[in-house]
Parts: structure tokens; C-alpha cells; sequence
């Protein structure tokens, strides 16, 4: 583990910001007083489609017009009983006929809590075989999302497990993990797809790098272990460092545009996604959408202080202007 320097005091800060609103984004309290309220609702519809499929099928058909592919997240994480959980996977089989009828350029996205991994894990791998078969029926893909690191080893277990019967199925891996260059070797042994993405829950010291500059050297070292396996994964980022280092490995190792993807979020560096679409870069938009937005929300809002800034500015009553005459 490497020795951590002190933090400048606003570094500091940034990060108590980051974890408290990372931490408030599990709150069961907080989560219906800003899901009901119409300012929230606006603020967060630049990250999140719409609440119905057929607000995100109207999305991916943007991005998939704009030459980009899709994936798709019903939102929705933590479910606590079974019936929630097979509500969840009744949702997702809808999206993948969806795709198929629509003929969209899309997969799809789901979170392991939302299929209940917390009330064990056989339920779990019961409905993420039946939504992973259900796919490649349709010739499409699944992707198995990450989250918090008391998720990572049941995660990958999961993923292993089902792509040993279905392998349209592939997992995450975040940079900011000390263990996720071991979990690369563990995933790339079966073959799976991985995305890389740096990391967006709140971990402590002892499991995660605290500091961004020892997070993006370590994307950088797992970019490049990715790209060279040979198999097709997704270089999840929007930061355009670790984009300019991942275009530039590719063309020291002669490795093709089409031989792996970027992917990006909804609603974020637009104009980056469309400029690396028209380079010749494969390029995934991730599309959530759904009821559920809350948890979301509140980490796109942890990652960058200008949209807390720019959300509780517009949470600010607007006074009508004094009349003087
Ligand atoms: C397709 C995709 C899938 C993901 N899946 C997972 C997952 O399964 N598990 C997981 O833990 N994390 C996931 N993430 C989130 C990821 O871990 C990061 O939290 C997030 O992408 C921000 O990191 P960054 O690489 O963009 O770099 P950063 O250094 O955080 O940001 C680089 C630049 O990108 C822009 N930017 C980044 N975030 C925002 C934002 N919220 N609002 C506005 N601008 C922003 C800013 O211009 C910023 O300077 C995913 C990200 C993507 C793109």
C-alpha cells in the first residue's frame, strides 16, 4: 500500500464533499425529498433519460443516429426482497426485446444489488443467467455494472459463474481498487469483457487509492494490460488524459479503433463522445433510466463540484424583484 502525502487543505475538502454526498446517497431519508422535488427532477434529467423505457429507447436512438451505441440501466439498486429482485429482471428482459425490435445499437447495464445479491446469491445467479440467456437469444450482450467494494469478489464470482453458460456477459473493473490489476488477471482467464472505469463509491484507504493521481496511473497500467489481451473491452472515462493515453497505446501497439470501445455517460462531454465517434473510435453512451434515480444522481453530483454548485443554485428560491416605484 503506498504511503499517502497530506492533502492541500481545498483537496481536502473536496474530498470530505465526495464522501458525504456519496454517503447521503444511500440515505432512504433524503432520497424521496429530492426525487420529489420538480428542481431535482430537472437537475438530474442531464444525467438520467427519463423514468420510462421509452424515454431511454428514444435516447439510445439519438446517440445510435449520432454514429455512437448505446447501453442500457434500468435504475434501481438495494432491493430488499425477492419480488423486487425478480420485478428488476422482469424490467431488463423488456429492454432487451425492446433493443431487438427497435433494432437499436445497444446492450444493457444492470447492478447485481438490484437482482438481489443481498438475499443471497443463488437468487441472484438464478435471474442474471435467465436475463443472460434472454440476451443471447437476441445476439446481445450483458454487462454486470460495479459497485461497492464489499460487492467486488461476490461480483466477479457471479460473472465467472454465469459466463461459464453463457459468455455474452462481462464485468467492470475500477482503477481506484488496489486488487483490480489480480481481478483483470482472474477475469481475463475466462475470457470476459471488462470495462475499465476508475471508480464512483466512497472507499476507505486500506482497500482504495485516496489520491486522483495514483488512481489515473493505475488506469493507465490497466488500460494497457486490457488493450493488449486482445479480447474487446470498454475504456469507460471521460477524462480526455486517459483518453489521449489510450489512443496513443493503441497506435504504438498497432492495436485497430474497432479492437476495443470508449464509453461515456449520458449527459456528459458530449462533445467529446461526438468528436472521438467522427476520429473512427467506437464509442458506448451509458443511457440509465428509470424511478430509482436517487443513488445516481448523487454520484455524478460527488464527481465534479460544479454540478453541486450548479444543482443547489437552482434549489435556491428565485425572489421577485423588489418594485421601487
Ligand atoms: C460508461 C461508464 C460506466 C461506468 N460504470 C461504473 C461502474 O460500473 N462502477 C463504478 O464504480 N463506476 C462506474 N462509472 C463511473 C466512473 O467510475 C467514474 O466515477 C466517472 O466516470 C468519472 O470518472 P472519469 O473517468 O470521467 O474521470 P474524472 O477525472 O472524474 O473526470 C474527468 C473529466 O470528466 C468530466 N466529468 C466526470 N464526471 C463528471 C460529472 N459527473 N459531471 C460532469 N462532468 C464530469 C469532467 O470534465 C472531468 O474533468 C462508469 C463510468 C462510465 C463512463
Amino acid at each position: 500500500m503506498p504511503v499517502q502525502p497530506i492533502a492541500p487543505p481545498h483537496r481536502f475538502r473536496l474530498h470530505l464533499m465526495r464522501s458525504l454526498l456519496l454517503h447521503l446517497s444511500e440515505s432512504k431519508r433524503l432520497a424521496p425529498l429530492i426525487m420529489h422535488n420538480g428542481v431535482s427532477k430537472r437537475v438530474a434529467r442531464r444525467f438520467v433519460a427519463g423514468e420510462t423505457l421509452d424515454d431511454a429507447v428514444q435516447a439510445a436512438r439519438r446517440v445510435n443516429v449520432a454514429g455512437l451505441a448505446a447501453s442500457l440501466d434500468l435504475l434501481g439498486e438495494n432491493v430488499s426482497n425477492e419480488e423486487g429482485a425478480r420485478r428488476s429482471a422482469e424490467g431488463y428482459l423488456a429492454i432487451f426485446d425492446r433493443i431487438a425490435q427497435e433494432k437499436l445499437a445497444a446492450n444493457v447495464s444492470l447492478k447485481l444489488t438490484q437482482l438481489g445479491l443481498d438475499l443471497g446469491s443463488s437468487l441472484c445467479v438464478e435471474l442474471v443467467e435467465k436475463i443472460a440467456a434472454h440476451a443471447a437469444a437476441r445476439g446481445n450482450f450483458l454487462r454486470i455494472d460495479m459497485e461497492g467494494s464489499a460487492y467486488t469478489d461476490r461480483t466477479i464470482e457471479i460473472v465467472k459463474r454465469v459466463r461459464s453458460k453463457c459468455t455474452n456477459v462481462g464485468a467492470v473493473v475500477q482503477a481506484y481498487l488496489y486488487r483490480s490489476e489480480q481481478d483483470i488477471a482472474d477475469l481475463l482467464q475466462s475470457g470476459s469483457r471488462i470495462r475499465l472505469c476508475k471508480g464512483a463509491y466512497d472507499e476507505p484507504p486500506e482497500v482504495a487509492f485516496p489520491n486522483k493521481a495514483d488512481v489515473d496511473a493505475n488506469y493507465i497500467k490497466l488500460m494497457k494490460i486490457l488493450l493488449a489481451s486482445g479480447i474487446y473491452h470498454g475504456i469507460a472515462t471521460h477524462d480526455p488524459v486517459m483518453i489521449q493515453a489510450t489512443k496513443t497505446f493503441a497506435r504504438e501497439k498497432k492495436i485497430g479503433r474497432d479492437r476495443f470501445e470508449f464509453q461515456m455517460l449520458h449527459g456528459i462531454r458530449t462533445d467529446l463522445q461526438k468528436t472521438l465517434a467522427r476520429e473512427g473510435y467506437r464509442v458506448r453512451i451509458y443511457i440509465p433510466f428509470g424511478t430509482e434515480w436517487f443513488p445516481y444522481f448523487m454520484r455524478r453530483l460527488a464527481e465534479r463540484p460544479a454540478n453541486l454548485t450548479f444543482f443547489l443554485r437552482s434549489l435556491l428560491p428565485r425572489f421577485p424583484s423588489r418594485n421601487t416605484s
